[in-house]
């Protein structure tokens, strides 16, 4: 009697073990579909303009302070997404690597060539700019080559328009020939499918929502602060604009913060 007690009491404790580590197994495959499933990152998009050896306006970065802020990122193991990578992971594509961040950059500066790149390319970074596709050769910013040679190099060089103006004082037709002319002009240069759009001053509306959808596009990037969430939809996409009086201390808060 007293063995077969045992025997029952010493079945059930093991019963209840295994159904322990069923539970955890069972938490640790919800925990990797969740992981997989990407409902909890947090990604700061940062928008640099011109990089320039001495700051004369808003949107403009110092070399030095930029500099410090890409040896941060490379010293404190951030992974810099492609903007391929960063769309896998808003739609539930992929993993989330380790500490992400989108680098953008925007208006096809030369600085972006002659500066921006060599730096990017000494720590293996990546990053997208979006093109004026009008203001291509023009001064001050990139030639035709100098995009082809980025495109093929870790840049992902997409859409910002064909000449910068305010989409939200243009009608439907006008807002889709503005994306579509730049999206040719771009792809003609790279080779490349142009799928993603910065609005300009990142102002847009709903013929700008409703042009990107017509087109197909599967990102529309703003201008809003904050950092990029599950929350966000894919036409309204937070961007961090950095600006000239930013510090190593304010680089970090906005990467942490969104803000
Ligand atoms: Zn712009």
């Amino acid at each position: 009697m007293t063995i077969k007690l045992e025997k029952k009491s010493s079945s059930s404790v093991n019963e209840s073990t295994i159904n322990s580590i069923a539970e955890v197994e069972n938490a640790n495959v919800s925990k990797s579909t969740a992981l997989s499933a990407n409902s909890s990152y947090q990604i700061p998009v940062l928008c640099y303009h011109t990089i320039v050896t001495t700051t004369t306006g808003t949107y403009q970065t110092g070399l030095t302070s930029f500099k410090e802020q890409m040896a941060y990122l490379y010293s404190n193991n951030y992974t810099t997404l492609s903007l391929e990578q960063f769309r896998k992971i808003i739609n539930s594509e992929t993993t989330v690597p380790s500490k992400p961040i989108l680098l953008t950059f925007d208006d096809c500066y030369s600085d972006f060539y002659s500066v921006v790149y060599p730096i990017l390319k000494k720590y293996g970074m990546k990053a997208t700019q979006f093109v004026v596709s009008n203001w291509i050769g023009g001064s001050g910013r990139m030639t035709k080559s100098q995009i082809n040679e980025i495109a093929q190099n870790n840049i992902d060089v997409q859409n910002h328009t064909d000449n910068h103006s305010y989409l939200t004082q243009q009608t439907y037709a006008q807002q889709y020939a503005a994306i579509n002319n730049a999206a040719v002009a771009i792809k003609s240069l790279t080779g490349k499918s142009v799928t993603a759009l910065a609005y300009p001053y990142g102002a847009y509306d709903n013929n700008s929502l409703e042009a990107l959808a017509k087109l197909s596009y599967t990102m529309g990037f703003t201008v809003s602060s904050g950092l990029c969430t599950s929350s966000n939809t894919k036409y309204k996409l937070p961007r961090i604009c950095m600006i000239d009086t930013d510090t190593l201390t304010t680089f970090k808060r906005k990467i942490t913060n969104g803000y």
